[in-house]
């Protein structure tokens, strides 16, 4: 059993020729609406990669909230921790691709996810003590992610902290943290160190074991990624694969990791599985509809 913790936003895509300017109206070619946020994408990654997932985010009472419950119900997720507000709509990303040149202007509302209140957050007191693992990202308020990982780490839960979209963290956050996540970009931005050679990313892993980190694993995108335990420490290379979007990768490998640990599997076995899992998610256009389900994984796996 392990508990995702993070936000829900509707991803509204539209694909146009080029980007408007400001006061410029284009006309688009394509539009796309569909499930996202950090949070959801790894919740749906990890459950359908098969980990028993409770997704735990907050929503308004509006009809993207209906797109989010009946994503989770097509997918025989758990909707009973869902929380709601009443006064904060849904949250929202626009995003806006020029088909040219794949360039991207987005701008995302969190809405509801980014009002969790400390109360919502103790109601979950006795999920989070049953979990394995609970997995979090930097996507909700911060009050809510240093709250939920309190939780966790007094409870003997151990914690998982994908640090996206990256911001500063507390040293105090961060000694609750079992495992942390960063890409390349996040964990310069953490450690003020270039992860641009495996002597750099071992710094960068120095820096968060003296924040009291137990392990760190930092994304390298298509070079796959750099693990240290502080006993042990090296890279598993990512699968080769034609890209087509790499939009929501870290999600994807977040939560193939999830589902990896909770199975048991060490944290080597559970990268390489959440490499694959990622492989396949970036040949498919979308963030949550382009998980793969478990049978997919393991036959690429194999092949
Ligand atoms: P983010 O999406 O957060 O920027 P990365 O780019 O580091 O994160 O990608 C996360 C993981 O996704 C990588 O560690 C790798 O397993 C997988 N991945 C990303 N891009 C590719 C790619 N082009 N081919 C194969 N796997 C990829």
């Amino acid at each position: 059993k392990v508990t995702v913790f993070g936000s829900f936003v509707v991803d509204l895509m539209a694909r146009t020729p080029h980007l408007p300017a400001a006061g410029e109206t284009v006309k688009g070619t394509v539009f796309k609406m569909g499930p996202g946020g950090k949070g959801f994408n790894q919740g749906v990654a990890a459950h359908k990669a098969g980990a028993d997932v409770t997704m735990v985010t907050k929503l308004g009472q509006d009809a993207f909230a209906d797109i989010a419950l009946n994503t989770m119900n097509e997918l025989h997720m758990d909707t009973g921790r869902v929380l709601y507000s009443d006064t904060t709509e849904t949250g929202c990303a626009l995003i806006m691709v020029d088909e040219n040149s794949s360039q991207n202007e987005i701008v995302v509302i969190l809405g509801a996810c980014n009002t969790i209140t400390d109360q919502e957050v103790d109601s979950l007191e006795d999920l989070v003590g049953q979990s394995e693992y609970l997995l979090t990202q930097l996507e909700t308020n911060v009050s809510s992610v240093e709250r939920i990982v309190d939780t966790a780490y007094r409870k003997g839960v151990k914690v998982i902290l994908n640090t996206a979209p990256v911001q500063p963290v507390s040293d105090e956050l961060l000694g609750k943290i079992d495992l942390i996540t960063p890409n390349e970009v996040e964990a310069e931005i953490l450690t003020g160190i270039r992860v641009d050679s495996e002597e750099a990313a071992d710094k960068a892993a120095d820096w968060f074991f003296s924040k009291g980190v137990k392990n760190v694993l930092i994304t390298l995108g298509q070079r796959g990624v750099y693990i240290n335990t502080g006993e042990k420490k090296g890279i598993i290379p990512a699968y080769k694969v034609d890209a087509v979007d790499t939009t929501g990768a870290g999600d994807a490998f977040n939560g193939g990791l999830l589902a990896a640990l909770a199975e048991g599997k060490d944290l080597w076995e559970a990268a390489d599985f959440a490499n694959a899992l990622a492989a396949l998610s970036v040949q498919k256009i979308g963030t949550t509809p382009s998980m793969p389900v478990r049978e997919e994984i393991d036959a690429f796996m194999a092949a």
